[in-house]
């Protein structure tokens, strides 16, 4: 409508007032839902790329409204940070992607977003640690997930929480690499054990001349840096084809799987990966 409207300035403050009365109600709904439970983690595999091994999942937040349907994980994430709601959402969610991943096989991992304003958070260490013991998930099959919004305020504050987390046995994913302002800065300055490739830089890569150059130049420099790294965005064969060709060692993408409720993993881990 925005587009559209040019020079109405009433459709404009028409559409920004429903869309405030909807962020409001989101948010109050947002608070029901993380108390009763709607809000339940999807898993999407993490394959190995020369070997398409299953290695583990990354966890992703999926809430069904009961009146809206399916709400976007970026638009109630946001409403959740803007209202105090993301710590007790997020550890609500750990905790229940811990439970049903301590029943799978010892050798996957999950990995699980933390968003800026939760990384913010004082007890975040403690809080993870707490879930951790409570659902005897172990450290080291735990991967965190941040940007570099998270941490380009403050190098020394992000720091003393990475070499927390990694103290406990968990390991810190640089996700989103290569999309930010300060990439190389964060890399620079902090220990991170793996990189996530932005997809935009990973879809269509066999087409995309600009997007090769790069993804070949992350991967020299995560080799240089000892650092894994996972490709998301595989959508196509010639996707992991490409990716196979530069020998990156991790992927994930609606090619391998889309994010799946814990109802279908057992049936995915009896298939061929
Ligand atoms: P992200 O961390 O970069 O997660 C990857 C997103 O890419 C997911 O979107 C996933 O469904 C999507 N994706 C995976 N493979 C493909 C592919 O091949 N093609 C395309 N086009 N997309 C693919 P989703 O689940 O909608 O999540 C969006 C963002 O919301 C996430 O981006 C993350 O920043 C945030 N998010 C999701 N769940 C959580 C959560 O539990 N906690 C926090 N803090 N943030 C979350
Ligand atoms: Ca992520
Ligand atoms: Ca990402
Ligand atoms: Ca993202």
């Amino acid at each position: 409508v925005k587009a559209g409207a040019r020079g109405s300035f009433a459709w404009y403050d028409e559409d920004a007032d429903r869309q405030s009365r909807d962020r409001a109600e989101i948010a109050s709904d947002l608070k029901h839902a993380v108390e009763n439970h709607d809000i339940v983690p999807f898993f999407q595999p993490i394959v190995r790329i020369d070997s398409s091994e299953l290695v583990g999942f990354e966890v992703l937040a999926r809430w069904t409204h009961p009146t809206r349907g399916n709400v976007p994980p970026f638009v109630f994430i946001e409403i959740a940070e803007d209202s105090g709601l993301i710590g007790p959402l997020g550890m609500a969610l750990l905790r229940k992607a811990c439970i049903h991943a301590a029943a799978w096989p010892e050798e996957l991992s999950i990995s699980f977003n933390i968003s800026p304003i939760q990384f913010r958070e004082g007890a975040l260490v403690e809080n993870v640690q707490k879930v951790l013991k409570e659902t005897g998930f172990k450290p080291s099959r735990l991967t965190i997930e941040i940007t570099e919004s998270s941490v380009i305020d403050d190098f020394e504050i992000a720091r003393k929480k990475i070499d927390a987390f990694k103290a406990l046995g968990i390991q810190i994913a640089l996700d989103d690499f290569g999309t930010g302002y300060s990439s190389l800065a964060c890399l620079r300055s902090l220990p991170f054990d793996r990189l996530k490739i932005d997809r935009s830089f990973v879809t269509d890569i066999s087409e995309q001349r600009q997007s090769q150059q790069i993804v070949s130049g992350i991967l020299s420099l995560a080799s240089g840096l000892e650092l894994d790294v996972t490709a998301e965005g595989i959508e196509t064969a010639d996707d992991l084809t490409y990716l196979q060709g530069l020998h990156c060692s991790l992927g994930q993408g609606y090619f391998f799987e889309k994010p799946v409720p814990a109802e279908q993993i057992s049936w995915l881990l009896e298939t061929e990966w």
